[in-house]
């Protein structure tokens, strides 16, 4: 009830800033447009010289993010002006490019609003096991709401650890398991020993949605067109200060989240590739707790099934390794907050039907317990 109202009152005092206050024209940021593309290659010397032209459209300035590299091509998102310059290199190196496919399959997958809703239902069933927070407002003033799912049990020692889902707007799943996840946490606790030592024994939170207005315009970026995965302090970058100012409002939230929480570990999910990915992504070598991460990286992949591939037999991955990433959550968890963080993509397809979504549950949600296991005293 306290918690309902508490949201209740935070979007009324957004509603109500938004009517007294007309905003300044200069905080007023203009949106980025991205182009997104596809490319498919044959060899791995179109892969290096794709590299290659990314580095030097970087280097010239240009604005280019790079995802999900595999063997036989990658998704590419880039400044619209930077086009042509695309065209011709890709004609130039015999790379197909093409705007991808636009899978017509939303149906059934829950607004944000929609989602809010289950968590704000969950803590009221369940109100000595769940309670929500809002972190903040997206760019469009939607609550970015966590929830903490944990028992009254030693509620302010116990070990800290948490989910973050959909950063990426369209990578959907993530926040649905998240959602399947606290389902199966609270009908389970009190009733199998594993969950009720789990939630007696860790503090858990759980933020199914990251960007809200990006999953309903079925977007990776942000209302303002930003990628919150390359919004982040960077330490091998010129944006080494950890201050939220002046980030995109989700970023500050997770950013604002994180100073007040010492999590101990956190799994952030992404679609588009199966495979746990861990840090570095911003720069080669070893990661300072290399070992621990990739038992955790290993440990989830094994749990499931569909994770072991060709293009990568063990199901994970080094971040730089696979394609570097520079403003990311994971490093920046890890190089500021000692909260070490795994990228865990969950699905090949971003959007897969819905009705595929309680598979994708039943293949991780083990993975998931144990992951959240690994705080336990
Ligand atoms: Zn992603």
């Amino acid at each position: 009830m306290g918690i309902n109202l508490f949201i209740f009152g935070v979007m009324l005092l957004f509603g109500q800033a938004g009517v007294a206050q007309s905003v300044p024209p200069d905080a007023v940021a203009k949106t980025d447009l991205w182009l997104n593309v596809q490319l498919r290659w044959d060899t791995s010397l179109q892969s290096q010289a794709f590299q290659f032209w990314v580095n030097q459209q970087k280097q010239l300035g240009g604005r280019i993010i790079v995802d999900h590299v595999q063997s036989r091509g990658a998704e590419l998102y880039l400044d619209p002006v930077l086009q042509n310059t695309l065209a011709q290199w890709s004609q130039d190196q015999g790379v197909l490019t093409f705007e991808p496919g636009e899978s017509l399959v939303t149906a059934n997958y829950p607004k944000s609003a929609e989602i809010r809703a289950k968590q704000v239902g969950f803590a009221k069933a369940y109100p000595t096991l769940v309670r929500n927070f809002n972190l903040g407002a997206s760019e469009k003033g939607q609550p970015i709401l966590a929830s903490r799912i944990t028992s009254q049990k030693n509620l302010d020692t116990k070990p800290k650890f948490k989910y973050i889902a959909n950063m990426h707007g369209d990578e959907i799943v993530g926040r649905e398991l998240l959602i399947l996840f606290m389902g199966y946490l609270v009908k389970n606790y009190g009733k199998n020993q594993r969950i009720t030592r789990l939630l007696d024994g860790v503090d858990l939170w759980l933020v199914p949605t990251m960007n809200p207005d990006g999953a309903d315009m079925r977007s990776r970026f942000n209302a303002k067109g930003k990628d919150l995965n390359r919004s982040f302090p960077d330490f091998t970058t010129n944006d080494t200060n950890n201050t939220p100012a002046g980030r995109p409002a989700e970023v500050m939230a997770i950013m604002k989240f994180q100073a007040m929480m010492p999590f101990k570990l956190s799994a952030n999910f992404h679609g588009g590739a199966e495979v746990v990915n861990y840090p570095w992504d911003t720069m080669p070598g070893d990661h300072p707790e290399k070992i621990k991460v990739i038992q955790a990286s290993q440990a989830y992949a094994d749990r499931v099934d569909y994770f072991k591939s060709p293009e990568f037999p063990l199901g994970i991955v080094n971040g730089y390794a696979w394609y570097e990433v520079d403003g990311g959550m994971q490093d920046w968890s890890w190089y500021w907050h000692k909260d070490l963080q795994l990228t865990i993509e969950l699905s090949q397809e971003k959007w897969p039907p819905y009705e595929k979504v309680s598979e994708y549950f039943k293949q991780n949600v083990q993975a998931m317990v144990e992951l959240v296991e690994r705080v336990l005293p």
